[in-house]
């Protein structure tokens, strides 16, 4: 019998070290026994400050922890998010900057033909994407709408949705939420660690001692912990996404500018912008690879895009550690957050990672002497969650047509890094994506219904001879386009609906 887990202590007080502290603390103290969970986090050390966007799971993670959706979307100023707007990413065409939508939606329909073989199979009206009539919120995103209708109940919508909310305050909220729940906190930046082999025993904060039997690095990309735990554990991803560098802006709305219920990632020289809409002001930041470009020259580019001058607004530059720890899973510490890995933002996975990672780990830590074993099923899972994701990132690089900048020449050869995604993309070539192409991947939020918005965004469609009648192709179309039409009645615009919350 494994001896019961008594204390858990978590440095770090970011969105992963609160994120962590809320589930574990509702986990383990459902009744019975009860875990004690401290978190301890520095007053000296700031938070990241940004990671504003999420995607859809984090909706049943909030739900899980019991919050009310209408009080936390106040309490961070968030707004809904029913995709990804990419630009700029491939040439533009007869002039036209290449657009496509990634939602999060799944596509389901009841007769023989998938949606993406009948749209490949039949004419279409000159110049249509895949996202436009393949699903619905695309047309809510032209529209302006929200995912919600007067009647949706919390954490639910018409289509699938996240949020983008201020990362500060989503800080602040979490902290009390987890507070009022029993977490204790501590202030108190940890300068000393007491090791016993792998295992530690206590950390020590100016003099004060805390002893435990799992301790949580949460403590973002400084890796405090980890780092003196085990040298040799970093995996770089920087020779396939070389983007380590972020300059990012606040900046309040214009008169007459409303948020939008999406996020936009735009493509520029050496990298991308991020463009994502809160209540009262829009975050926006240049994620770009600092071996080609100066601080000084990101931070121009990106006010050159904004049409802002120099003086106005703050901007905050970040270094990113793109990779994943080998080991998330050493002795009795766990990294969570940025100290275990972090891949760039450009499908806003850091909260979900998070969340899912808190949730493995969870499942995993069953007692106070975990069975090696079990570290090395949480550590094989973490490392093939992080390499999907990997892949999938790169897939929206590798599919360029650019080749204005070195940056872009590099981008298009970027599926090297992954075998896997060569070989998917040659059979793509000659069969529409589907479920069983991803057998065997740890797909956890991004499946063939992603693959696909960007795959077929990105301009990489299958040959294949056409399937299906004129007839059947029709009454497809029919049916999508009502669909669109019946979201669009029902869903409220975003302003009403964000004024629906108070
Ligand atoms: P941090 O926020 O850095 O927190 C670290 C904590 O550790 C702090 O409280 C600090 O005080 C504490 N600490 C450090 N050292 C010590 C010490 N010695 N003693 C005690 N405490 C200590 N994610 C998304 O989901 N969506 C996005 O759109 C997104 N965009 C991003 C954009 C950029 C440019 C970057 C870099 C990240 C982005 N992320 C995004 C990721 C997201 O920001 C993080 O996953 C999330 O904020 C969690 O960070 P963290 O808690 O791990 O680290």
């Amino acid at each position: 019998m494994t001896q019961p887990l008594n204390r858990i202590t978590i440095v770090g007080g970011g969105s992963a070290g609160w994120m962590t502290a809320l589930y574990l603390n509702r986990y383990y103290n459902q009744g019975g026994h009860k875990t004690h969970i401290t978190l301890v986090e520095s007053e000296d050390i700031g938070t990241i400050g940004v990671g504003e966007a999420t995607v859809h799971s984090i909706r049943f993670f909030f739900a899980a922890m019991g919050l009310d959706e209408a009080e936390l979307m106040r309490e961070t100023g968030a707004t809904f998010k029913t995709g990804i707007r990419f630009r700029n990413w491939k040439k533009p065409v007869d002039g036209k900057m290449h657009e496509y939508f990634h939602p999060f939606e799944e596509q389901r329909t009841n007769g023989p033909l998938d949606l993406a073989t009948s749209w490949f199979s039949s004419e279409r009206p000159a110049g249509e994407r895949y996202d436009q009539l393949n699903c619905l919120s695309s047309a809510l995103a032209d529209a302006g709408h929200s995912p919600k209708s007067h009647t949706s109940a919390p954490y639910q919508g018409l289509v699938p949705y996240g949020y983008h909310l201020d990362a500060v305050r989503l800080g602040r909220y979490l902290r009390r939420k987890a507070v009022e729940a029993g977490v204790e906190h501590r202030i108190g930046t940890v300068d000393k660690l007491e090791l016993d082999g792998e295992r530690i025993r206590a950390v020590h904060c100016g003099g004060v001692r805390f002893e435990s039997d799992i301790f949580i690095d949460c403590t973002g990309f400084r890796s405090l912990l980890m780092r003196q735990l085990k040298s040799d554990n970093w995996q770089s991803f920087e020779d396939a996404l070389p983007c380590n560098k972020a300059v990012a802006l606040q900046l309040p709305y214009g008169p007459e500018a409303q948020p939008r219920p999406y996020t936009q990632a735009t493509a520029l020289d050496h990298g991308w912008v991020w463009e994502i809409d809160l209540q009262e002001r829009r975050g926006n930041g240049y994620v770009y690879d600092g071996k080609r470009l100066s601080r000084g020259q990101a931070e121009a580019e990106l006010r050159q895009y904004l049409g802002v001058p120099a003086d106005m607004g703050q901007a905050l530059h970040l270094d990113m550690k793109i990779g994943c720890l080998k080991s998330f899973w050493v002795g009795n510490c766990i990294a969570i957050g940025l100290s275990g890995g972090f891949i760039e933002p450009l499908e806003s996975t850091g909260l979900h990672l998070i969340n899912l990672s808190v949730r493995l780990l969870a499942t995993h830590l069953n007692g106070a002497d975990v069975a090696q074993p079990v570290k090395d099923s949480y550590n094989r899972l973490m490392n093939g969650i992080y390499d999907d994701l990997k892949r999938f990132i790169i897939l929206h690089y590798c599919l360029t047509d650019r080749d204005d900048t070195e940056f872009w020449r590099k981008a298009a050869a970027s599926a090297e890094h992954s075998p896997r995604l060569r070989q998917d993309l040659t059979l793509w070539q000659h069969k529409v994506c589907e479920f069983m192409d991803q057998a065997g991947s740890y797909a956890t939020v991004f499946t063939d219904e992603n693959y696909r918005f960007v795959l077929y965004g990105m301009g990489h469609w299958p040959q294949f001879a056409p399937l299906g009648s004129a007839q059947q192709h029709q009454q497809l179309r029919q049916q999508c386009e009502a669909r669109t039409r019946m979201a669009l009645d029902q869903t409220l615009p975003h302003p009403a609906a964000l004024r629906a919350l108070n």
